[in-house]
């Protein structure tokens, strides 16, 4: 009987298009050719690659799923499959694109006035221009009603006042898409780097997701032209929707970071002698194994089928929630697993496990944290909503 390959073991790979099998693979090359040689060492010294962000954008990775404005109008199961790759490289770079293209992208083209799609898309999709999304506040991101940023209108213009913290890409943005409440509503403002009285320190000393800029951002009577505010939506429905786009990649991108750490556990225990054997012949060990490839399965299974639900414009936010915790959940297991099945060496950077671990501390805990997720599957399922 034909051998099933460990990393696809029920041949999600022949549910793919051609096209979504090229944009899996070109990234694939990507990653293992420019980006895996640096990583380990970006990620030590605390440093994100930007020298990366132009050819993830000659490969199209910047707003894949996007018709016209020189992106690539790829499927959102493309998109899942390029989370994937580049998160199997470290979930920095799978963050920035998840942000680029889901939390910065998407609003100004499904929100967005021409002018603003033609100000901003061209250039956010050719890496020209650099995005970052402000919805979560100081005082507690899982409740995102209790926004205490506010613009207020002054003539022609609003005066934007508050502060945002825990910004991807939010030092090294041109435009931040910040969420304010209003009279009329929660709306979108397109908050441009140097206006006055617009600071966006990095937070440092982070123990996680090191290979990613992460920001405060900070408002103080920032004077922002109606020509900057986001005219399709007044509600909160705005962001929360960014948000089910950004998640729905998180979900592939989880199953990357997983691969990854299930590789190396996979290669070590082939070589690694303990007791007179190596140690693949474990019981033990084959069950830990065993584990890792069912949970990886039972995720790449979710993530396909939400990619048909997105493309076929059915993608229920609650559907998503379901994944981004399963899968996240999944990854940081497994990563955990593998970090122990490498012994001490798995302690080091010279080994993935480490790094993807501490990278899926910030995954769990963003856009969502697994908590709010159970909250929201719970309130799904019973009609109550207990947050
Ligand atoms: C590296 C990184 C990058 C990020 N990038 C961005 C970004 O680009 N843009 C952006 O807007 N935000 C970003 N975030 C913020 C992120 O979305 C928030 O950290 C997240 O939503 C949680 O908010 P919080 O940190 O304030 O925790 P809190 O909301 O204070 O939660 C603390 C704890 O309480 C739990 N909890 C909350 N509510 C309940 C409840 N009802 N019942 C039981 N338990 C509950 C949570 O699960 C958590 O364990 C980023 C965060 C990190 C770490």
């Amino acid at each position: 009987m034909e051998q099933l390959d460990p990393r696809d073991l029920y041949a999600i790979s022949d549910l793919l298009s051609e096209e979504e099998r090229m944009a899996r693979d070109t990234t694939a090359r990507f990653v293992d050719e420019r980006a895996l040689p640096l990583i380990a060492d970006a990620f030590e010294e605390a440093r994100f690659p930007a020298e990366l962000v132009p050819e993830m954008a000659e490969l199209g990775l910047l707003g894949s799923y996007f018709e016209g404005y020189g992106c690539a109008g790829m499927s959102g199961t493309a998109y899942g499959v390029i989370c994937q790759e580049l998160e199997r490289g470290d979930s920095g770079l799978r963050s920035f694109v998840s942000v680029q293209t889901s939390l910065v992208m998407y609003p100004i083209y499904t929100f967005g006035s021409d002018e603003q799609k033609e100000r901003w898309l061209p250039d956010l999709a050719a890496g020209k221009a650099i995005g970052c999304f402000g919805l979560t506040e100081p005082h507690g991101g899982s409740d995102p009603s209790n926004m205490k940023t506010v613009a207020k209108k002054k003539g022609g213009d609003w005066v934007l006042n508050g502060a945002k913290m825990w910004i991807t890409n939010g030092s090294i943005a041109d435009v931040a898409v910040v969420w304010a409440r209003t009279e009329e509503g929660v709306r979108g403002f397109l908050v441009e780097k140097g206006m006055k009285g617009f600071d966006a320190p990095e937070v440092h000393h982070k123990m996680s997701l090191r290979a990613s800029v992460t920001s405060a951002l900070y408002f103080d009577d920032v004077i922002v032209p109606e020509a900057n505010v986001l005219p399709g939506v007044k509600s909160l429905r705005g962001p929360l929707s960014c948000l089910t786009q950004a998640r729905y990649g998180i979900t592939w991108g989880a199953i990357g970071a997983a691969i990854a750490c299930y590789d190396e556990a996979r290669e070590y225990v082939k070589d690694r002698e303990l007791f007179g054997r190596t140690l693949d012949h474990s019981q033990l060990v084959q069950a830990r194994l065993a584990e890792m490839g069912r949970r990886i399965t039972a995720a790449q299974l979710m993530s396909w089928r939400l990619g048909q639900l997105k493309d076929h414009g059915k993608l229920h936010p609650t559907q998503v929630s379901l994944a981004k915790w399963n899968n996240v959940r999944m990854a940081l297991d497994v990563a955990r697993e593998a970090r122990d099945i490498l012994g001490g060496s798995g302690i080091t950077v010279e080994y993935s496990p480490i790094r993807h671990a501490l990278n899926l501390e910030s995954v769990i805990t963003y856009e969502g944290t697994e908590s709010v997720h159970q909250l929201a599957v719970g309130r799904e399922i019973t009609g109550i909503s207990a947050f």
